[in-house]
């Protein structure tokens, strides 16, 4: 039971941060779309600043993803490489303090002590990466798995206005990116709510109310635009 249940952990986590990402796309780039359309331009116009913005979007979520999951993994190599030293320079110290972490777990010090002298002979630094910090090869952190990840679920959810803005009747495209952007951050939001175990349609309707108010403000704008230059 222990194991599946972690492993489902693992896949919603990516799961929710696909949805997240998709949002994202979806909605910076409708925004965009719909306020370069609202002042008036020919729809060449609104189809390059879609694919524009659909382009730098992607790269600026990989690039935030790819330093901070960076910073990340330098965090947690420095702290390996601070435990190795500690290990080679005072294990018997490094075993007493395992023991501890078992004892507060629930082990009776006896056991608690077997048990860390068992775990370190097998592998002394996994021993103290696992259970004094936190580090297990699922949980390392992968900064060009996870900048990947970013990128793909923001370009998939940029993709629906810019490919609508490019096949629809110009006098309609607005509107139609508008509806077809509120529907499916609808449908995304309600995904997000249920895999996270949350109320689905109070998912759908956040996720919606925002993303109406981003295309509206943006639509605003680019009409005011539109008229004065
Ligand atoms: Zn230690």
């Amino acid at each position: 039971m222990h194991h599946i249940e972690r492993h489902r952990t693992t896949h919603i986590g990516w799961l929710r941060a696909s949805v997240l990402g998709a949002n994202d796309g979806l909605i910076s780039t409708a925004s965009l779309v719909v306020g370069v359309a609202a002042s008036g331009v020919p729809r060449s116009a609104v189809l390059i600043s879609g694919v524009a913005g659909l382009v730098a979007g992607t790269m600026s979520m990989a690039a935030g993803e790819y330093v901070s999951v960076s910073s990340q993994a330098d965090t947690e190599a420095a702290d390996l490489a601070r435990e190795r030293r500690e290990l080679a320079t005072d294990e018997e110290a490094e075993r007493a303090e395992l023991a501890a972490i078992y004892v507060d777990r629930g082990l009776t010090p006896p056991l608690a002590a077997q048990v860390a002298e068992q775990l370190m002979a097998k592998d002394a630094l996994e021993a103290h990466a696992r259970d004094e910090l936190g580090l297990s090869d699922t949980t390392a952190a992968r900064p060009l798995q996870a900048a990947l990840a970013s990128a793909v679920s923001f370009a998939v959810g940029a993709l629906l206005p810019v490919v609508i803005s490019a096949v629809v009747p110009r006098a309609l495209l607005a509107v139609l990116v508008t509806t077809s952007t509120l529907a499916l951050l609808g449908v995304l939001g309600a995904v997000a709510a249920r895999v996270g175990g949350a109320i689905m349609w109070r998912g759908a309707f956040r996720v919606t109310f925002w993303g109406a108010l981003a295309m509206g403000l943006s639509a605003l704008v680019g009409r005011l635009f539109g008229a004065t230059v």
